[in-house]
Formats: C-alpha cells, sequence, structure tokens
C-alpha cells in the first residue's frame, strides 16, 4: 500500500510504482509502454530502489542502448540516491552499478576471462572501419577481390557476414532473404569469413560482432556461465525492443529463471531491424519463464503536450501490429504541431534556423532544440545554414571524431603498442614513417607474427636505410608504450610530440588537425588507463561538431542535430523533423517490403515523440535524390504517405516563407519609423553567437 511506498518513490504513478517495487524473488518483469511514458525514469528509479533495499549495487547490471544513455541513467539514479543521503546533486555515489551497452559490458567481462579461453586479455576491438580493412586484406590474400567478376564490396561482406552473426543464422540463410544478389558467392564467402575468423584471431583482434558472440559463447561453458551467472544479482535492460536474438540469448543464459530479470521497452518504437534486432525479443518475453514474466504497462505521458500525443498517435494508430496501446498526457495546453511546406532544402535549412532563433529569443536554450532527420547526410544544407548565423551544433550519428586520419593514426600507435599483434594497426603506422614501403612493412609484421616476443622481434628488425632515421625516431618510443603501462595518460602526449612532425608533411590543414590531436590528449586524461580508453572510444566515439576542434563543445549552449536512430530516450523542449516526404520517410531504399516500411512509420513515430512543447515536421516540395533510379537530381517531392489526410488534420498547415499579408495593417496601428530601428537594434543584441 502507499503507507509502505518509501518516499524517493512518491513522484512515481502507481503503475511505475509496481514496477520500481517488483520484487526479484517474484520473478522476471516486463514493462511495455509508449514513448515518453516514464520506462527509463521507472527503470532509474527501480535501480535505486534495488540498492535502498539492500542489494550490492557491484551485482546490479544496467544494459542500455548507447553509452549516452548508459551515463545519462547513471546521471538519474545518482539523483535519487544522493536526494535520499542529502549529498550535493552532481556527486557519484561511492558505490555505482555496472552501467554500459551490451558491448562495452561483454568487452569488461571478455577482458576478465580471456586468459580463461585463450584469448590474450590484451586483444583489440576493430571498429567497422577497421573489420571492412581487414576483410579486404583477407579477400586480397585469397585472390577474391572486388575488381575481379563484382565481388561484393568490403562493406558487403562485413554486413553480411554481422547479419549472420546477430541473427544467429547461417549464411545460406542470409544469403536467401537479405543479399540475395550475392547468393552466387556463397562458396568464396564462407572461405572469406572462415580466413577472417581466422585472422582476428591470430591477430588477438575481435570485432563488434565479436563481443557479443564470444560472451554468447562464454555462457555455453558450463564453468564459465555459473561464474558469469553467480556475478550479477540483478539484470534491467532499456529499450529491449532493440535488441537481438544474440543479445536475448545471452541475457536468458545470464538469468535462465528470469529472477532479477528486468525489461523494458516499447514495440512500437523498433527501429533497427536492418542491424538484426527484432521485436520478437519483446514479445515473447513473457513466455520464455514459467511461471510467465510478470507484465506492466504504462498510460499516462509525461512528455509531450496534448496536441503533439494526438498527433503521433494518429500517426502510430495505423500501424497494423501493436502491442503498447495509446497514450493520454498528463499535460495540458500547447499548440498543434505544424506541418510546414516549403519550397526545397535550402528553404528547410532558412526555416529551421529561423525557428529555431524564436525560440531562442523567448528564452529557450539551443539545448532544448533539435532538428532530426533519417539519415545523416539530409543535415547538410541545415549545418550550412547554422554556420552561416553562428549558430552553434552538435550532430549525433554523422561522421565520427575517430574516424579523421590523423586521429586514427595516433590512436593506432597505442592500439598497437597495446596488442603488437594487431596487424591493421601496426601497418597504418609503419606506412607513416618516410622511407617504408608495403614490403617492408609487411616483412616487419611478418616478423613480429613468428616471434614469441614480437616487441624483441620489432627492436631487432633492420629498416632499409631510407627509413632507418624515421624507424630510429619510433622504436623507442614503441617500446615505451608497450613496456610502462603507469604513464597514462601522460604517453599521449609522447606520441602527439612524434607524430607532429609527420602531421605537417602528411597535411596542408595540420594546423587545425593538431587542434584535433590536443583535444584527444584531453578526452584520454578522463580515462583510468590505456586500456579503457582504446575500449570505450571505439565501442562509443564522441560526435563531430561545429567546433573547429570536431568534439563537442562541452559547456557551451548548443543545439542538437541527430539522426532519429540516434536520438532513442532522449526529449528536448522543440522538435524539427526534416523532408517528411516520401522516398525520405519512408527512404527510397526500405519500401521494398511492408515490414521495412512499417519500421519506417515507427521511425517517423519516435521522432515526433522526441517533442515536448513544439513540433514541426518540415515538407520541401523539392527535394534532392541521389539515387540511380532518379538520375540524382531533384524530383518534386510528395508529403509522406505516413500522412493521410485525417492525420494531417491533428496538424496545423502552413507554408514558409509565410505569404505577406493581403492588407496592410492600418495606420493607426503601425509603430512610428524609429520604433522599428530601434526595435531591429535591440534584436541584433540578441543574436546568437
Ligand atoms: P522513451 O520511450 O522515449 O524512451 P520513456 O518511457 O523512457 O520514453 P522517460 O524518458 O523515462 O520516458 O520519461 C519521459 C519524461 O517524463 C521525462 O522528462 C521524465 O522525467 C518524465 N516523467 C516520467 N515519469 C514521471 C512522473 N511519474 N512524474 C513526472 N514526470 C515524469
Ligand atoms: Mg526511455
Amino acid at each position: 500500500g502507499a503507507a509502505d511506498t518509501p518516499a524517493y518513490l512518491a513522484s512515481l504513478n502507481p503503475e511505475q510504482c509496481t514496477a520500481a517495487l517488483h520484487a526479484a524473488a517474484d520473478g522476471p518483469l516486463l514493462v511495455i509502454a509508449g514513448a515518453g511514458s516514464g520506462k527509463t525514469n521507472t527503470l532509474a528509479h527501480r535501480v535505486a530502489h534495488l540498492v535502498f533495499s539492500g542489494a550490492d549495487p557491484q551485482r546490479i547490471l544496467l544494459l542500455t542502448f548507447s553509452r549516452r544513455a548508459a551515463a545519462e541513467m547513471e546521471r538519474r539514479v545518482g539523483q535519487i540516491i544522493n536526494r535520499v543521503l542529502g549529498a550535493p546533486a552532481g556527486q557519484r555515489p561511492p558505490v555505482f552499478p555496472w552501467a554500459g551497452t551490451f558491448h562495452g559490458v561483454g568487452a569488461r567481462l571478455l577482458r576478465e576471462v580471456a586468459e580463461q579461453i585463450g584469448l590474450s586479455p590484451d586483444f583489440t576491438i576493430h571498429d567497422r572501419a577497421d573489420a571492412e580493412d581487414m576483410l579486404a586484406l583477407v579477400r586480397h590474400d585469397l585472390g577474391l577481390d572486388a575488381t575481379r567478376d563484382r565481388f561484393p564490396t568490403k562493406a558487403t561482406c562485413l554486413a553480411i557476414y554481422s547479419r549472420a552473426v546477430n541473427s544467429e543464422a547461417d549464411l545460406s540463410a542470409v544469403l536467401r532473404t537479405a543479399f540475395p544478389w550475392c547468393a552466387q558467392w556463397e562458396a568464396e564467402l564462407a572461405e572469406l569469413f572462415e580466413s577472417y575468423v581466422a585472422a582476428k584471431q591470430a591477430q588477438h583482434v575481435l570485432d563488434y560482432d565479436d563481443l557479443l558472440l564470444y560472451w554468447a559463447h562464454l555462457m555455453q561453458e558450463p564453468a564459465l556461465a555459473a561464474q558469469l551467472r553467480a556475478r550479477f544479482d540483478h539484470i534491467l535492460v532499456d529499450e529491449y525492443q532493440d535488441t537481438n536474438r544474440l543479445q536475448a540469448s545471452i541475457l536468458l543464459a545470464l538469468r535462465p529463471d528470469g529472477r532479477g530479470l528486468t525489461v523494458v521497452g516499447d514495440d512500437a518504437q523498433s527501429i533497427y531491424s536492418f542491424r538484426a534486432a527484432t521485436v520478437r525479443n519483446i514479445l515473447d518475453f513473457p513466455r520464455h519463464f514459467d511461471p510467465p514474466a510478470r507484465i506492466v504497462t504504462l498510460s499516462r505521458n509525461y512528455r509531450s503536450t496534448p496536441p503533439i500525443l494526438a498527433a503521433s498517435n494518429a500517426i502510430i494508430g495505423l500501424a497494423p501490429e501493436r502491442y503498447a496501446k495509446d497514450l493520454w498526457s498528463t499535460r495540458d495546453g500547447g499548440q498543434k504541431p505544424r506541418l510546414v511546406s516549403v519550397a526545397d532544402e535550402a528553404e528547410q535549412a532558412r526555416c529551421v534556423a529561423a525557428s529555431v532563433l524564436a525560440h531562442r529569443e523567448q528564452g529557450m536554450a539551443l539545448k532544448a532544440q533539435a532538428a532530426l532527420f533519417r539519415t545523416a547526410s539530409h543535415s547538410a544544407q541545415l549545418e550550412i545554414e547554422l554556420v552561416r548565423r553562428n549558430i552553434p551544433f552538435v550532430k549525433f550519428g554523422g561522421l565520427k571524431f575517430l574516424e579523421a586520419t590523423h586521429v586514427k593514426d595516433v590512436l593506432s600507435v597505442l592500439r598497437w603498442a597495446q596488442n603488437p599483434r594487431n596487424r591493421i594497426a601496426g601497418f597504418r603506422v609503419v606506412r607513416l614513417l618516410p622511407g617504408i614501403g608495403p614490403v617492408s612493412a609487411t616483412r616487419l609484421l611478418d616478423a613480429m607474427d613468428a616471434s614469441a616476443d614480437p616487441l624483441a622481434a620489432l627492436l631487432a628488425f633492420r629498416m632499409p636505410g631510407a627509413a632507418a632515421e624515421a624507424w630510429a625516431a619510433f622504436a623507442p618510443l614503441f617500446a615505451m608504450l608497450h613496456r610502462e603501462r603507469s604513464a597514462w595518460p601522460a604517453e599521449v602526449g609522447a606520441v602527439a610530440r612524434w607524430y607532429a612532425p609527420h602531421l605537417e608533411r602528411l597535411h596542408d590543414d595540420a594546423a587545425v588537425r593538431s587542434g584535433d590531436i590536443d583535444q584527444l590528449e584531453r578526452i584520454a586524461a578522463t580515462y583510468a588507463s590505456r586500456e579503457r580508453f582504446l575500449t570505450e572510444l571505439t565501442l562509443d566515439p564522441p560526435e563531430a561538431s561545429s567546433g573547429e576542434s570536431g568534439v563537442p563543445l562541452r559547456d557551451d549552449d548548443y543545439m542538437v542535430l541527430s539522426t532519429i536512430h540516434s536520438a532513442k530516450g532522449q526529449e528536448w523542449r522543440a522538435v524539427s523533423i526534416l523532408n517528411v516526404v516520401d522516398g525520405c520517410m519512408p527512404s527510397d531504399l526500405a519500401t521494398g517490403s511492408q515490414d521495412e516500411i512499417e519500421e519506417e512509420r515507427r521511425l517517423l513515430y519516435v521522432g515526433m515523440t522526441r517533442a515536448r512543447d513544439h513540433l514541426q515536421l518540415i515538407v520541401p516540395q523539392r527535394f534532392y535524390v541521389p539515387q540511380q533510379k532518379y538520375g540524382d537530381r531533384h524530383v518534386l517531392a510528395g508529403r509522406s504517405r505516413f500522412i493521410s489526410n485525417a492525420v494531417a488534420r491533428t496538424f496545423e498547415t502552413c507554408s514558409w516563407p509565410p505569404p505577406p499579408p493581403l492588407e496592410p495593417l492600418p495606420p493607426s496601428r503601425r509603430p512610428p519609423p524609429a520604433a522599428i530601428d530601434m526595435l531591429a537594434r535591440m534584436r541584433g543584441q540578441w543574436k546568437v553567437r
């Protein structure tokens, strides 16, 4: 009853409270509910409640979709705990649950048990670009190059491999269902993947998929599985609708009877099936257990105004299959969302910038505002407009800071020193040195491979004369990095100093790029060790921004540009959604099957439900389609098929710029000319820098 409810749960509604208080001994718990109903908030309260009820925080595992979401969750849990303890709000509580993504937690657990499974604890994690490069090398060694007979590209090869791993399906099934045009290459692809796996093992390299795959394999070894099972009392997962089969099987292996397992999600927001996520995980969850999981649904929306919620419900209401039900808003008032027609993408950019500035003038911080879009490239025009108007922004889901060559160069030195068997990093570093060609580089790496002591092999290696000087400067640095791990983070400075002349030599814009290297040093200083730095940076890299240095401007006010996929779980006071036209939403690439179109509908729903107070959907009348089908040109666009006439009535439809008024204002209401000047000047003062 309410009398037993602890004070720190007082802000929760009764259903949220039920979920927060659910006893682990009573079996697994599923919270399934629509956007903004407080699922994440409830999860944070549940974790705090577990801690206050005596659970060991170190034995609570909190799995989130991104590291940003994990950080946000830590912040929310910390806030609740601190409030109860009377500690300062921002302070990190002394003991804290494990929070992270499946991949991040997998990496940590694998390092701990590495030696028990014959894996080097210094293994390197390859990001997608590195994984593609490695696949390309293996493909080359096998003589299967893409130039010959149109063998699939390295990106396609990796996508096929990844799909097979994550959906736990065999190669021929994946080819048949998702990559039919590659089916003729099944035998070659099987050979390629076998060699790729062997190369990864020889070089102590794991790619993203391996973090889950190895973890799943661990769970099949009885002794290790028991060890890992005994390690956590409570496992809580947010955004469960976007997990894949491998993740679900890991979870079920960790908690076979479901005790202490809580999953939270919204089937109407499942948007990652292209990465093998399956909404069946959440729909089938209750039935996995005997007795079945307890299901809690939440029906009040705390985020959006009623008109925004009505429009969102109208869109998702047309979806054929859905578990979570419509929501009602706990708020009142608010304006209808706007459906804004503009001439083209340039006008769209001006329209968004103008509304951002208008909100800003009314006192809404830039941070409370976001522009969302289907694909990272769709924000190009807007980015130009924002730079032109000096409106700072960060972009999520776009090109990453770490993808810049110079940043990768520096990281490769650290990666190689950490794991001298990592050929991709080694090759990259050695080829930076003037006078060393691919032949010498390969000979060096082969010599290191063949030796039980790769460092000794490196120091003994004789470089050709032209490279002698550069080599003499590098080899001692490598030895220092490989041996002395205690020098963190100062060693990043040492690498940067070694790299500076190469940067000058290799890049015309060395000055700007060296700013990035400085920034990397500063980021490094926030991590406890080299290993943590390399792991976490690879798994969840910082995003690009309008700042010169390429990483988010930390304290300044900036608006957010994000793909809808990366905006999951977040909220802003004002949201603009770009390019709400057919061909874009749904994407032309996705109009193949009904399932794909339904996923696009959910994507629009996810985007719209990020808005708290203001929402506008922008519909350019002309839209650039960079696709062969249309021959790379502007096409006349139509409003997205998801906005039927009935749905459109939940919006205020308008066009931008607004048409000039038909009648001039009566003279009496027109302000005198002097006042107009003064108003303009006052507005000028508020121009955002
Ligand atoms: P999404 O599906 O988008 O991830 P969600 O269901 O996880 O949404 P939250 O992000 O937890 O929803 O909450 C949405 C907003 O509602 C947040 O601003 C949160 O602080 C607020 N909120 C949640 N529960 C309550 C409550 N009981 N009282 C007041 N505000 C609440
Ligand atoms: Mg959430």
